[in-house]
């Protein structure tokens, strides 16, 4: 009898042995298979989990009841990538026209005839009537309806103080630009449109317009061959001179030509 129930025992344990062994064998696979997705999918739910649980622990609210001020734009100190960020809302004032690149028709070039310097970029190459757009969304604050250009006497009286001014006298520089309209965006950069030959009767001092809208018309007012009615050169063709201002400094103000170029082409083109 207990030879026999020893048999019996033996028989147990190497039945369950051997029912044991393989199915070790058959889990060991898919539980380390099935370990590497699970650690990779824990960890996204770990860093899923951090912010929602980071920001309130902070005792800080998502959005600040009074927010800290944001930087605000300074042409003459922010770097030109910054400004280029800044101002990246705008667009050219010329449909399909890219910036010059002759030093000359950019901000800083000197008018000798003048004794100043150029205040903003020159976009020749367009016929008298083209079309002229507001760079960006804002409010008209100047638009010159009831322009009066400047009989030759009165233009050359304004170059002779000119010449003898350590500058070109403001009041001056505004006649030179002609007949013009002046756009102020909502972070107070103010655009200006000059040399005119007509405006919009809708574009009127008060009222927003929005970037891409149609303001006036290209044309050639405050210029010399306007005002007698001749061309002598290329530089009297219709023409938009177009200035960006914050404050009393000018997009560009003091820069070298290099970081001129690169500021106006980045932001209008
Ligand atoms: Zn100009």
């Amino acid at each position: 009898m207990k030879s026999r129930l020893l048999f019996l025992l033996l028989i147990m344990l190497l039945l369950f042995a051997s029912a044991c062994n393989p199915a070790e064998e058959t889990l060991a696979e898919p539980v380390k298979l099935a370990d590497a997705p699970q650690t990779q999918e824990q960890e996204r739910v770990d860093m899923a989990e951090e912010k929602p649980i980071a920001e309130p622990a902070s005792g800080l609210p998502v959005q600040p009841l009074n927010p800290v001020p944001t930087a605000q734009i300074n042409f003459q100190t922010d770097l030109v990538d910054e400004l280029v960020y800044r101002l990246s809302y705008m667009s050219s004032p010329i449909a399909g026209r890219k910036v010059t690149t002759v030093p000359g028709q950019l901000p800083n070039a000197p008018r000798r005839y003048r004794n100043g310097i150029h205040e903003g970029v020159d976009y020749y190459g367009i016929s008298g009537g083209t079309i002229v757009l507001a760079a960006a969304d804002g409010t008209v604050i100047r638009a010159d309806h009831n322009f009066q250009e400047m009989t030759l006497a009165e233009y050359e009286e304004a170059i002779r103080l000119s010449a003898a001014a350590p500058t070109t006298p403001p009041e001056l520089l505004d006649k030179f630009r002609g007949m013009q309209v002046w756009i102020r965006h909502d972070d107070g950069v103010v655009t200006r449109y000059c040399h005119l030959a007509s405006i919009n009767p809708e574009i009127t001092a008060g009222i927003r317009v929005a970037g891409g809208q149609a303001l006036a018309q290209v044309g050639n007012t405050g210029m010399r061959a306007n005002i007698v009615g001749e061309t002598k050169n290329a530089s009297d063709e219709p023409h938009l001179h177009f200035e960006i201002w914050h404050g009393n400094t000018f997009l560009g103000q003091g820069r070298p030509l290099s970081e001129v170029l690169e500021l106006y082409t980045r932001i209008l083109d």
